[in-house]
């Protein structure tokens, strides 16, 4: 008999082929021109505007608007990838309700934000779609620049450094290029291998040469790479997961939920991933969202969220909750994990509620529990095979300016660095801004 979300366990297929077409489709399609149009209307193109400071990568967003306003969308594409070269991504995965919408004019008037999101996705889909990249490579250099990491931050510093005239080794440890474009953002946020498209894309450029599957620290260390190349840029994001410290840690379907989404993500058939009738998920941020909506998604019976603090204190923005919420799960706050029970493997996870207090949060003795046959760890990653040598500040590699960090000739930024908020379109800036800062440099030196 095929399975259901009643089945007992954690199985695959509980749906049916129609139901995951349906659930996984784009989260918010495409505007018509028409709708375009209209959209681009409602802006006042503010002088000073608002929503410029709010963006990371500082696009030009009213000369944007202008442009899809009068006509002319990819000029519009140009001024985004100006500033933002995965602008294409970014309009698909930015917490825009935080940033430039949040911060718009419209949104303190009525409440209702120039839908900045997708114009920008609007104009960069519309230049993608064309023949062609629109940006030349200056005259070369001579130079040669590794750049570790193929996520968000190293693409748009690799892309940066071949415009300048500079040839760039890009190197990943895994097997595809991407970072968390690929293996991380929910996949309703980024459908048709839009990451992939999104690489080969920005390729277009030349100069940059990808090698998959080889890791610093196992294939290649930091001192191999600055005796071959003019400078380093290191972008490795986090790989590590946080524990939870809770007894029962290591039962069977106790995983971390980076490691389900990326397996996920890279499915050819979602109906082959196996969830839980009655899943939890532990955590308040991005990640935990991400996990509990997909179990939903795949066709999980009963999905609950659970965080230790208040939801005004949640990683995930207003919106992600409301859209965890819609799916049906359940968020539940100030409850913290004391033990995951189970024969094996695991079968109810116990909490206790929390109280905040002057010295921090403390643990109260009003405990419950919550049936789960599969639980997703999501409190957070760390960073993972820094190399020897470099300094770090927290748990993060130490940069100063425009990613310094304490070794001569060796740029970081992205999620392993210190600053930022580890978002895609933070790490685009800071990539964006080393690449400037490595060639600033290197043309200096003479
Ligand atoms: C599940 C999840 C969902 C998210 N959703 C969103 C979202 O909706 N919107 C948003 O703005 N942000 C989101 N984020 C955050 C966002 O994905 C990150 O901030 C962003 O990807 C950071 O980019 P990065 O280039 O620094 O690192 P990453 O994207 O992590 O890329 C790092 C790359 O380095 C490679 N690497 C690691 N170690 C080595 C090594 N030793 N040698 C060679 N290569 C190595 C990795 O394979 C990887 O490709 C999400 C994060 C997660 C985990
Ligand atoms: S703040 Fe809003 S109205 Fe003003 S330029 Fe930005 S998008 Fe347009």
């Amino acid at each position: 008999m095929a399975n259901s979300p009643l089945t007992p366990g954690v199985v695959p297929g509980r749906l049916q082929p129609d139901d995951y077409t349906r659930n996984f489709a784009d989260k918010a399609p495409p505007l018509t021109a028409h709708e375009a149009a209209v959209a681009a209307d409602r802006c006042y193109f503010c002088h000073d505007a608002p929503c410029v400071t709010a963006c990371p990568t500082a696009i030009d967003i009213p000369l944007f608007i202008r442009e899809i306003a009068t006509g002319a969308p990819a000029a519009a594409a140009r001024t985004i990838f100006e500033q933002n070269i995965l602008g294409g991504m970014c309009a698909r995965v930015c917490p825009t309700e935080q940033l430039c919408e949040e911060a718009c004019v419209r949104m303190t008037a009525e409440a209702r934000p120039v839908e900045i999101g997708r114009l920008q996705r609007f104009a960069t889909d519309t230049l993608m779609t064309r023949e062609g990249h629109p940006f030349m490579r200056a005259a070369p250099t001579g130079r040669r620049i590794a750049v570790v990491g193929a996520g968000p931050a190293g693409l748009a510093c690799a892309h940066r450094l071949a415009m300048k005239g500079h040839e760039v080794q890009l190197f990943d440890a895994r097997p595809k290029a991407g970072g968390l474009n690929e293996y991380g953002i929910a996949a309703y946020k980024t459908v048709n291998d839009y990451a992939q498209a999104e690489v080969a894309w920005l390729m277009g450029i030349g100069g940059i040469a990808v090698t998959n599957g080889k890791a610093l620290g196992r294939d290649m260390t930091l001192d191999d790479l600055r005796a071959g190349h003019d400078a380093v840029f290191l972008a490795i994001g986090l790989g590590g997961v946080n524990a939870l410290r809770a007894e029962g840690e290591e039962k069977a379907q106790v995983v971390d939920a980076v490691d389900f989404i990326a397996r996920l993500r890279q499915a050819e058939d979602l109906s082959t991933i196996p969830v839980g009738r009655h899943v939890v998920v532990i955590g308040g941020g991005m990640t935990a969202v991400d996990a509990a909506v997909q179990s939903k998604l795949l066709g999980a019976e009963s999905v609950t969220m659970v965080y230790r603090r208040g939801r005004a204190a949640m990683g995930a923005s207003e919106e992600e909750q409301h859209l965890a919420s819609s799916k049906g799960v359940r968020i539940v706050t100030g409850a913290a994990p004391l033990r995951l029970l189970g024969d094996g493997a695991v079968e109810a996870v116990e909490f206790a509620y929390t109280r905040e207090t002057e010295t921090g949060l403390e643990l109260t003795d009003e405990t419950f529990r919550i049936r789960a046959d599969q639980v997703f760890k999501a409190i957070g990653q760390k960073l993972e095979g820094a190399p020897e040598g470099i300094a770090l500040s927290g748990r993060k590699i130490a940069v100063t300016g425009p990613g310094r960090t304490s070794v001569p000739g060796v740029w970081a930024g992205g999620d392993c660095a210190t600053g930022g908020d580890d978002l895609t379109v933070t790490a685009v800036a800071e990539g964006r801004d080393a690449a400037e800062d490595i060639h600033a440099t290197l043309m200096a030196e003479g």
